[in-house]
C-alpha cells in the first residue's frame, strides 16, 4: 500500500489539500483528526473535563470509534452514531486537543490508524503520522501557515457553515492549540526530519493542493495521474 502523510498545525490546509489529493490519485483520506474529536466529544458528552485524564482514560473502555467511506467521504461513527457533523463544532476542537495529549488515547488511535493506512492506499493527515504513526510513509509533507492567516481562514469557513466566530478568539484558540500540541510530552507536532515542509500562506487553497500533488507525482508513480 502507498501512505502519504500529511502533518501540520490546524488551519494550514492539510484537510482540504488532502481530501482534494485523494480524490484525484484514488486514494482514501484519513483525517485523524476527527478521531481525537469524537474521543473529546465523547467524554464532553458525560460531562468530564476533557482535561482530567483519569475520567477521560475510563471512557475508553465502552467508546468504538469507526471510519466509513459514502460517497467518497469519511464519516466517523461514535458507538454507531454518526457524529460527522457534531465533531465540527468549535467546542470539540479544545476536547479534542485536550483528550490527544493523554497518552492512553493515543495508543488507543494508534492501532486504527495504522490498520487503515496498511490496507488502503491513503492520504494520512494529523500531528504526528510522519513521526509517529507511520514513520515509513512514501511521502511525509509538512504544510503550515502562519497562526493570523490560519484564524483567518477558519473565520471564514464558520461564517460559510452559518456558525460564525470572533476572528479574535480563533485567533487566540488556534494559539493556544499551537502551543498545547508542539509542547505536549507525547507525540508533539513537529515535522518528522525526512518530511517536506509546504508554507501555504498567501496560497489559495488550489494552489496549493497543486502545488503539493506536484510534490507527490515528482516522488511516486502514481497511475493514471
Ligand atoms: O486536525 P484537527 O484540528 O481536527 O485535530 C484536532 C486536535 O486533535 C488537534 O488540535 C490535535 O491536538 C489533535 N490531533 C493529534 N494528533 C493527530 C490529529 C489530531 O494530536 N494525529
Amino acid at each position: 500500500m502507498i501512505n502519504i502523510a500529511i502533518d501540520g498545525p490546524s488551519g494550514a490546509g492539510k484537510s482540504t489539500v488532502a481530501k482534494a489529493i485523494a480524490r484525484k490519485i484514488g486514494f482514501i483520506y484519513v483525517d485523524t483528526g476527527a478521531l481525537y474529536r469524537a474521543v473529546g466529544i465523547n467524554a464532553l458528552r458525560l460531562g468530564y473535563d476533557t482535561s482530567d485524564r483519569e475520567k477521560v482514560v475510563s471512557t475508553l473502555d465502552s467508546v468504538k470509534i469507526d471510519l466509513r467511506y459514502i460517497n467518497g467521504e469519511q464519516r466517523v461513527l461514535l458507538n454507531g452514531e454518526d457524529v460527522s457533523d457534531a465533531i465540527r463544532l468549535p467546542e470539540a476542537s479544545m476536547a479534542a486537543s485536550n483528550v490527544s495529549a493523554i497518552p492512553e488515547v493515543r495508543a488507543f488511535l494508534f492501532d486504527l490508524q495504522r490498520q487503515l493506512a496498511a490496507q488502503n492506499n491513503c492520504i494520512m493527515d494529523g500531528r504526528d503520522i510522519g513521526t509517529v504513526v507511520l514513520p515509513n510513509a512514501d511521502i511525509k509533507l509538512f504544510l503550515t501557515a502562519s497562526p493570523e492567516e490560519r484564524a483567518a481562514r477558519r473565520h471564514r469557513e464558520l461564517i460559510e457553515r452559518g456558525t460564525p466566530v470572533d476572528y479574535d478568539v480563533l485567533l487566540e484558540e488556534i494559539k493556544q492549540r499551537d502551543y498545547n500540541d508542539s509542547h505536549r510530552a507525547i507525540a508533539p507536532l513537529k515535522p518528522a526530519d525526512d518530511a517536506i515542509i509546504v508554507d501555504t500562506s498567501g496560497n489559495t487553497l488550489q494552489e496549493s493542493v497543486d502545488n503539493v500533488l506536484e510534490i507527490i507525482k515528482s516522488k511516486i508513480d502514481i497511475p493514471n495521474v
